[in-house]
């Protein structure tokens, strides 16, 4: 997520590779989802038949596999808020709102499956399975659930302009040591950590509106709806955005990737998919080709300034100003590189997607001088401002907690989060970007990015891809800043 934090404004965001034709192909064998969605705008619900076709990629032998049902996050009396209570305003224009996820069946061969939603926000699904699922084996498993949307200007959520459909179906929950991983959502960044997997999706939606997606679309026009099928192979996760007033803008460069620009009030559009090519045009040579055939850039209703998924970025319609604007289209469409691609724990490690996808936002700048935005400027504004955090926390708390490898459920405020992994998370790479150089820093991006394909980067990797990458020993830098004794001067 982009929360516009110090640049900008404060509001304080080994596999096997076969087949496929883009140079990094997809990896095979992934856990998939198949979903028949109807969407009903009067009730505002979602009728989902989904079935997932589960792999064991742990060790161990598995006895039941756990979903993230994070729609119950939106539930009245959640303990884990969605907003926090200076965004609420933005979130709830309406007033108070709320929805949910209600599974009504979860079938394993055509038979009824033992399973139960738990979780201190009811929000994991675990399913137990009849026989043992021994590694690398896979599990058909069936849901049949209702999603009823909150009126919120949130990832899930109908608001006026548009309706975000994200993080919405029951996502495998990733196994780590001997356990899934079944964080509760956080109003703090993105509290998502999944692993790339297979998506054939149909929804049924009223003709009035138009969908952007993850993946690639077909459509159908019948008298009052529209069918659309989408495929998306080896993406991260899955979201759409339905609107009744978006219009369209696209290109396709390269002959290999179509640029789409869903959108409603914007007098710059063409300006604006003319910094999308920019952008991935400029990326590709300096990490890496981004292997999909689509990336779409989806204007909505959303609280912070943007928002990104496998395929698509959200982008806000309240940010304060067109630059503003730019700037977060940036900052998103870099996540297809950092978070996309190559994913995180974004619960645990939010500075590893987060930090680097703010640096690179502000390598860009100072590519692109048409921006009027220079590095030096960017990153003397950025040490500004983390001096200015660190000087009113420690004023008013007593100290202040500048470590980076924290969960972001150990963060006491939205602005130490913030703090600690946007801006600091730029700085500790600005740092780096000094010390070796230009050259060798994108050296180590297109390491870092070309090991890490498809896969889970953790804070030693981080450090390793970029050390060897870059040829120089980083260790001592990039622990100094995680541990937070690196004085900012
Ligand atoms: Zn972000």
């Amino acid at each position: 997520m982009k929360k516009i934090a110090f640049l900008l404004v404060a509001i304080f965001c080994s596999f096997a590779f076969v087949g496929c034709g883009s140079s990094y192909n997809y990896v095979e064998n992934l856990t998939s989802y198949d979903m028949d969605i109807l969407y009903d705008d009067t009730a505002h619900t979602l009728t989902i038949n989904q079935t997932t076709d589960y792999v064991n990629t742990s060790n161990n032998t598995l006895s039941c596999v756990k979903f993230h049902l994070y729609p119950n996050a939106f539930r009245e009396g959640a303990t884990a808020k969605v907003v926090s209570v200076q965004n609420s305003e933005l979130a709830y224009p309406n007033g108070e709102s709320y929805g949910d996820i209600e599974i009504n069946s979860v079938t394993i061969s055509d038979t009824n499956a033992n399973f139960e939603v738990g979780g201190e926000d009811e929000n994991i699904l675990s399913v137990n399975l009849e026989t043992e699922l021994y590694p690398d084996d896979r599990v058909v498993i069936n849901f049949e659930y209702v999603v009823t949307l909150a009126n919120i200007n949130h990832r899930l959520g109908y608001g006026e302009n548009a309706v975000n459909l994200c993080n919405f179906y029951p996502v495998a929950c990733m196994y780590e040591g001997d356990d899934f991983v079944c964080d509760l959502y956080n109003l703090n960044g993105d509290p998502f950590y999944s692993s790339v997997a297979d998506y054939d999706v149909k929804i049924v939606y009223p003709n009035a509106y138009t969908l952007a997606s993850t993946g690639n679309q077909t459509t159908e026009n019948f008298e009052q709806v529209k069918e659309t099928t989408i495929s998306a192979d080896c993406v991260r996760d899955f979201g759409m955005v339905l609107s009744k007033n978006f219009e369209q803008k696209n290109k396709v460069y390269d002959d290999r990737v179509t640029l789409n620009y869903y959108f409603y009030d914007d007098e710059n559009s063409a300006q604006t998919l003319e910094l999308v090519e920019k952008v991935m045009t400029f990326f590709e040579e300096k990490i890496g080709e981004y292997p999909y055939s689509q990336i779409s850039v989806v204007k909505t209703n959303f609280v912070h300034g943007g928002m990104e998924y496998p395929n698509m970025v959200l982008i806000s319609d309240d940010v304060a100003d067109y630059e503003t604007y730019e700037l977060v289209i940036i900052h998103e469409l870099l996540h297809q590189w950092w978070y996309g691609v190559v994913g995180n724990n974004q619960f645990d490690y939010g500075w590893i997607d987060e930090g680097l996808t703010e640096f690179c936002t502000v390598y860009f700048f100072e590519k692109h001088p048409e921006y009027n935005r220079t590095m030096s400027e960017m990153i003397s504004s950025a040490t500004q401002s983390y001096k200015t955090f660190a000087r009113v926390y420690e004023s008013v708390q007593g100290s202040v907690d500048t470590s980076m490898n924290r969960p972001l459920d150990e963060f006491s405020t939205e602005p130490e989060y913030v703090y600690n992994t946007y801006v600091k998370g730029t700085l500790m790479f600005s740092t780096i970007y000094d010390l070796v150089g230009e050259k060798k820093f994108t050296n180590a991006l297109k390491y870092y990015y070309s090991h890490n394909l498809y896969g889970i980067a953790t804070p030693s990797t981080v450090i390793q891809c970029f050390s060897r990458g870059s040829g120089k020993n980083l260790e001592g830098i990039f622990t100094s800043f995680l541990d937070g004794k690196v004085v900012i001067k």
